[in-house]
């Protein structure tokens, strides 16, 4: 961690005030220390370069099965692809690049941090990326010696952070909680008054045939295989979606009576979306759709509901590819809990 981080930083029981002891630091790296609560005198490590706000023994065992998983998926799968910036600017429409310039930023389940360096290039004062996972490992090496950008180890519903952020986003991560909805009301809660919220979820319209067909295959046997048994099993739900997508979606979408005939057919927006991508990208996205023990999927009407019950203002919400919802807002003085 880098000394700067410390201004965000607060204890995650009594949210008092954390010091820095540091034992190693290269450049300008904390590699190992211990940061200590001034009031209730807790201790949280700093290994490998992250602190560790995580009590990984007493988080609940769903939602660290996620972490694993998707900790294994990000360190298996950590290409690029110059997608990625259409993509992510995609689920945090209708925020643009020059948004981020110094404003301090909360990401909330970073995993591999590929949005993290993306959102620290685009000028962010800071931006403190959260995740349970091991993935943090992996965020840690793409972002080490990038002075604005920081990660951190934690659970989304114990945020070891004050409230003192312009702008907060999670994409991808909200339903795959126990909880969705706490977890996005956490992250509110690290939002200054007057700044913005971005969350990306999956839809339930349009999934039915994921809730109906994938769902149970997921639940009861891919989020329980080897991951690396997965990994090579995925491969061949990857092959038909690879096919129809570059031979079918993509190239009917090209031309305008294409078009025409390709809006009749099964998931076409997402199907376009996704021709645009190489075989490993798809295989990553088939991976993480049969890997995760939790995934929720999330009407609009309870989209909608999340946002009011913030009382957020100017709030947008949008259809992503007709498979999910985005939403942006202003946070104003937080409700009582409810
Ligand atoms: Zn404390």
């Amino acid at each position: 961690m880098k000394a700067a981080l410390l201004n965000y930083l607060a204890c995650p029981v009594c949210a008092g005030d954390l010091s820095l002891n540091a034992d190693k630091t290269e450049g300008i790296e904390i590699m190992s220390g211990e940061l200590n609560c001034s009031q209730c005198r807790r201790a949280f490590r700093i290994v490998r370069g992250i602190p560790r706000f995580a009590d990984l023994e007493k988080i609940e065992a769903d939602k660290q099965a996620t972490a694993d998983k998707f900790g294994w998926s990000w360190q298996e799968f950590t290409q690029e692809d110059d997608k990625y910036d259409e993509e992510f600017l995609g689920w945090i429409a209708p925020v643009r690049p020059e948004f981020f310039k110094d404003k301090v930023v909360l990401e909330g389940g970073c995993g591999k941090g590929r949005h993290t360096r993306r959102v620290a290039g685009w000028g962010a004062r800071d931006i403190v990326a959260v995740d349970l996972s091991a993935a943090v490992e992996v965020a840690f090496e793409s972002t080490r010696g990038i002075e604005n950008a920081h990660i951190v180890q934690a659970d989304i519903y114990h945020l070891p952070l004050r409230r003192v952020f312009d702008y907060a986003f999670s994409v991808g991560v909200l339903h795959h909680l126990p909880d969705p909805r706490a977890g996005f009301r956490s992250l509110v809660s690290k939002v200054k008054p007057g700044g913005h919220v971005s969350a990306w979820v999956y839809g339930a319209e349009n999934n039915q045939w994921i809730v109906r067909f994938v769902n149970p295959v997921r639940e009861y046997v891919t989020s329980r295989m080897p991951s690396r048994l997965l990994f090579h099993l995925a491969k061949a739900p990857t092959a038909l979606m690879y096919a129809a997508s570059k031979l079918l979606y993509g190239p009917l979408n090209r031309t305008e009576s294409g078009r025409a005939i390709a809006r009749h057919l099964f998931y076409n927006d997402y199907m376009d979306f996704v021709s645009g991508f190489n075989w490993r990208e798809q295989h990553n996205i088939v991976f993480d759709h049969l890997v995760a023990p939790t995934a929720f999927y999330i009407s609009g009407g309870e989209f909608e509901r999340w946002w009011r019950d913030i009382q957020a203002t100017d709030v947008v919400i949008g259809w992503r590819n007709k498979n999910s919802w985005r939403g942006f807002g202003r946070i104003n003085n937080l409700p009582a809990k409810g």
